[in-house]
């Protein structure tokens, strides 16, 4: 392992201008790719080089490993950033960057192989010692089994596809009555958006908080945790609204999941950032869920609280670097970050692409805008919608939420329709302010937060 010289952000939108600009600031080259809909992107203004890898739509451009590797080689680049989404959990691209001998900034293939699919991620946590979310270990054959499976652990049940992700591929059943159409249904879903129509089966868990635990390793052995990030504001299962510390954390909790979270990444061999995502239930009890092997979109509240780069992390313990401490920080202060949408909350959340005609972003104390766009730059309707992420910092959780409210106050875009109303609202909302919610709370205000 050597110091890194340049690194390819295989990625676009505000992920690869965050990753860009750390690199920067390590004195390390940094290279764009870029399809025909994103010439005029950000991340390709802020890179020293940019390849063209295809058309618009991802499958033929950003998950093109041949055309990243080629853009790679062409560059000279020692490394490749994945950001999160497209590559970044894909064990095959990893062995394919190895074999190119281009250092893969994220965990070994392996480590993403044996969390990849859901299913197989609960087997090795269940022989590891981690509490999983009740359930199948396996993905059922026949649609009976499945339903004797489902009467047996009682309803409401959650049918899931292993090779799911993104919110997606997940169906709630309440009633024995809808389980074969929600089977079928599931099925058909999976195999469309996955490839994959093996589906599992969990319990429904009622009013769980999504908690996750930020873990970080390097390659000589050592394995810490981060502490932890709320992730229960989430509409359609995707997270919205993130903060740091959970509310209903206390630090006896905190460390035990801290210690189960680093418990499940050693468990793989896991090397770079990840994050073991749990639900908690009403009774705190905790239960794995799934692990990210990548960096995630709410990484900033992390960095906010603890003071470190975690891109900086990443690209060092690529090189070789020992982690910098040994044991978790105690979190320092409060941070939220709300995820601007290029949407229409008025018309159920309808992405809203088109050219933005106008932009202010917020400025002020312990704020941060992790952003994708600039005045002028048409918004493309073929990825995700995301256009920014706000976050803010503050010693306290209640000014925390002030902070951020004001920073949407300050928050003007024009051409398109985005979710700022809304997520002011939610930081708004008793509920939230009150601390403890959990993932239905979005579902069950809908009415009141649009
Ligand atoms: P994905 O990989 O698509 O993000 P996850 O398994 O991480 O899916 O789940 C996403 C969200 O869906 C969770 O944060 C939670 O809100 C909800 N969810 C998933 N499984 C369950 C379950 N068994 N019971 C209740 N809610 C669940």
């Amino acid at each position: 392992m050597a110091k890194i010289r340049k690194i390819l952000v295989a990625n676009r939108g505000e992920i690869a201008v965050r990753v860009m600009r750390t690199c920067k600031e390590l004195g390390i080259a940094t290279v764009a790719v870029y399809s025909e809909a994103d010439r005029s992107a950000l991340h390709v203004r802020t890179a020293d080089q940019a390849f063209l890898v295809g058309p618009p739509p991802s499958r033929e451009s950003y998950l093109v490993q041949e055309r990243i590797l080629e853009a790679a080689r062409q560059s000279g680049a020692d490394a490749i950033h994945p950001g999160y989404g497209f590559l970044s959990e894909n064990a095959s691209f990893v062995r394919a960057c190895e074999k190119a001998g281009i250092t893969f900034i994220g965990p070994p293939a392996s480590a993403m192989d044996a969390m990849g699919e859901k299913t197989r991620a609960r087997q090795n946590m269940i022989k590891a010692g981690v509490p999983v979310v009740p359930g199948s270990t396996e993905p059922f054959a026949t649609h009976e089994e499945a339903r004797a499976y489902a009467e047996k652990i009682g309803f409401p049940v959650m049918l899931k596809a292993a090779g799911g992700g993104g919110g997606k591929g997940m169906r709630r059943v309440d009633r024995l009555e809808d389980f074969d159409s929600s089977w079928r249904a599931a099925k058909s879903e999976a195999l469309n958006a996955f490839g994959n129509d093996a589906v599992y089966i969990e319990k429904y868990l009622e009013k769980p908080h999504h908690v996750e635990i930020q873990v970080f390793a390097d390659a000589h052995g050592n394995t810490i945790h981060l502490n932890e990030r709320e992730c229960s504001a989430q509409r359609r299962h995707q997270k919205v609204v993130e903060e740091t510390p959970s509310p209903i954390l206390t630090p006896e909790l905190r460390a035990k999941m801290g210690e189960v979270a680093v418990k499940a990444a050693q468990a793989v061999g896991y090397v770079g950032a990840g994050t073991v995502e749990f639900l908690v239930d009403v009774n705190r009890d905790f239960y794995f869920l799934e692990m990210n092997t990548r960096l995630q979109v709410e990484h900033p509240v992390t960095e906010w609280v603890t003071g470190l780069d975690l891109v900086a992390w990443q690209i060092k313990v690529a090189e070789g670097e020992k982690l910098p401490l040994t044991r978790a920080p105690t979190p320092n202060g409060h941070s939220i970050e709300v995820r601007i949408y290029a949407e229409d909350p008025g018309r159920n959340f309808m992405p809203s692409p088109g050219r933005i005609t106008e932009l202010r972003v917020p400025g002020g104390p312990y704020l941060r805008d992790d952003s994708g766009v600039y005045p002028g730059y048409t918004v493309p309707n073929f990825y995700d919608p995301m256009i920014s992420k706000l976050s803010v910092w503050a010693p306290t959780r209640a000014e925390a939420i002030e902070r951020a409210k004001r920073a949407l106050d300050e928050y003007v875009v024009k051409g398109i329709t985005a979710n700022v109303r809304y997520l002011h609202a939610i930081l708004s909302h008793p509920e939230f302010t009150g601390g403890d919610y959990d993932t239905g709370f979005l579902p069950r205000q809908h009415e009141a937060l649009l």
